[in-house]
C-alpha cells in the first residue's frame, strides 16, 4: 500500500531501528514505546486484519510468531515477554498493517490503556 508507514519502513522509504530482517518479516523498535523494551514484528505482506488473511498471510504470520522465541537473547526477551495484536478502533489500531507489538523488559499489569 503506498500510504502505509510499514510498508515504507520495509522499502527502507521511511528510517527505522531494524533489529531483525528476512524474506517475511522484520522487526523494528516501535518509535513510540509503551513499555522498557518494545518492538514491532511487521510481516512484509500488506494485511490489516486477522479475519483478512491470505494464504500467504497466514504464512508470514506464522513465521512471525516461530521466529519471535528464537529472538528472545537477541531482544533481551529472556525475563518475559507479552504479544500484543490490536484489531481495529476498540483496540486503537493505528497502523492498519497487521503487526505483534513485542513488550518486555518490566513487569506488566493487565489494565486496558
Ligand atoms: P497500533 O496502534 O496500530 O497497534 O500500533 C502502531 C505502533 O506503531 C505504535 O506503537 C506506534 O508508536 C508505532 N509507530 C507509528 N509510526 C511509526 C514509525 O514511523 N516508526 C516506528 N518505528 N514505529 C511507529
Ligand atoms: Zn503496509
Amino acid at each position: 500500500m503506498d500510504d502505509c508507514i510499514f510498508c515504507k519502513i520495509r522499502k527502507g522509504e521511511i528510517p527505522s531501528e531494524k533489529v531483525y530482517e528476512d524474506d517475511k518479516m522484520m522487526i523494528i523498535k516501535d518509535i513510540d514505546p509503551k513499555a522498557k523494551n518494545h518492538f514491532l514484528c511487521i510481516p512484509k505482506n500488506h494485511f490489516k486484519l486477522l479475519s483478512q488473511m491470505t494464504e500467504d498471510d497466514e504464512i508470514q504470520l506464522k513465521h512471525c510468531l516461530k521466529t519471535i522465541p528464537k529472538l528472545e537473547k537477541e531482544l533481551g526477551l529472556e525475563g518475559g515477554y507479552r504479544l500484543v495484536i490490536n484489531q481495529g478502533d476498540n483496540a486503537g489500531q493505528s497502523v492498519f498493517h497487521l503487526h505483534i507489538h513485542i513488550l518486555s523488559g518490566q513487569k506488566m499489569g493487565w489494565t486496558p490503556a
